[in-house]
């Protein structure tokens, strides 16, 4: 099995398909954790806890990057559990904010919650975006599989109309219904991120075909810059990048690119060296498993990166 056969003999959708499918295993899941984070893992998740993003983020913030942290867990399966998540963010809001450097968060609303109950992932949201305006703190809602979408929006519409203006929304190129989601934010003045998204969703409600997610994403791209109060352009994809950077300067647009702990480093350094905002993603979290599938299914040769730390062990 070679880099460049994975794709070729199962074709990229099959490949992803299977890696996503197994992330609801708990016997893999199980194993994993176990020794996931030193067998490469921690290529892409800071640590299990903040003390080990810290020095992570401080690399970063050295090397003329933002930040950005996110607390791992989803689709929890106690209201306990969500009570836990909004409270390790009310913990962790105060803590970050404190060290003054530009970093903001990011929450799933599954991990609030929101398949137990969408009012109580609700409550807890408005709480920690509430907490964070106090901080001075911007939290951005990401966005997840197709049928939490309409609540996502939801939500993010609900605390705007409170006033909390310190929130943003993701948006995912992949779903066909994307472009009107954006247009029909576009009134809030909305701070987006957006990406060509990530799950396992069936022809109905996403393309398929790896170059129609691509050209969906540039289109995605340019509607948002032309017309959102702020664009976060989140990929490696150089040809994106390059298209965003032209789009960006034709609109002066307010934006900057963001990017993956553990992805295309260079790529972020070459943007910061000609001058550009580029924000990384620093996720961390004992929950760090399903995170982690879905950068495996993202690029086959992690996952024989994975095979080989862990056939050495
Ligand atoms: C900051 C940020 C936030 C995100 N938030 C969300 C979200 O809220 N919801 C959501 O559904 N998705 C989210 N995503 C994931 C996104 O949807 C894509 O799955 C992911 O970014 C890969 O697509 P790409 O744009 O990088 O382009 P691709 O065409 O997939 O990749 C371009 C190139 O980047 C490199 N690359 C990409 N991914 C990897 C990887 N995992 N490992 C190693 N190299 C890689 C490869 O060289 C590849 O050729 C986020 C992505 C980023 C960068």
């Amino acid at each position: 099995m070679s880099p460049v056969l994975v794709p070729d003999r199962i074709g990229r959708a099959a490949f992803r398909s299977v890696i996503l499918s197994a992330a609801g295993n708990p016997w893999i899941s199980a194993l994993a954790n176990r020794r996931g984070l030193e067998a490469g893992a921690n290529r892409f998740v800071a640590g299990e806890t903040l003390a080990d993003c810290i020095p992570v983020l401080d690399r970063l913030q050295a090397g003329g990057m933002r930040t950005y942290v996110i607390a791992l867990g989803e689709a929890i399966h106690t209201t306990e559990d969500a009570a836990a998540a909004a409270a390790g963010y009310e913990d962790l809001i105060p803590e970050v904010a404190a060290r003054g450097a530009d970093t903001t968060f990011s929450i799933k609303l599954t991990h609030l919650g929101l398949e137990l109950d969408p009012e109580l992932a609700w409550r807890h949201a408005r709480r920690v975006v509430a907490l964070a305006a106090e901080h001075g703190a911007f939290v951005r809602l990401d966005m997840e599989q197709s049928d939490v979408v309409d609540q996502t929006l939801d939500i993010y519409r609900r605390l705007r109309s409170e006033g909390l203006d310190n929130t943003g929304v993701v948006l995912q190129a992949y779903l066909h219904r994307t472009m009107n989601d954006l247009i029909g934010l576009l009134p809030l003045e909305p701070n987006i991120r957006v990406v060509k998204g990530a799950y396992l969703e069936p022809p109905a409600v996403a393309l398929q075909k790896k170059a129609q997610v691509d050209a969906a994403y540039l289109q995605l791209v340019r509607t948002a810059l032309a017309h959102a109060r702020f664009t976060a352009v989140a990929t490696h994809d150089e040809q994106a990048v390059a298209e965003a950077k032209n789009a960006a300067l034709k609109y002066q647009a307010d934006h900057e690119f963001q990017m993956l702990y553990g992805v295309r480093f260079g790529l972020a350094e070459q943007l910061v060296e000609e001058g550009h905002h580029v924000r990384i993603c620093v996720p961390f979290g004992a929950d760090w498993f399903v995170y982690f599938t879905r950068r495996l299914a993202e690029r086959p040769a992690n996952l024989l990166f994975l095979l080989r730390n862990l056939a050495r062990r």
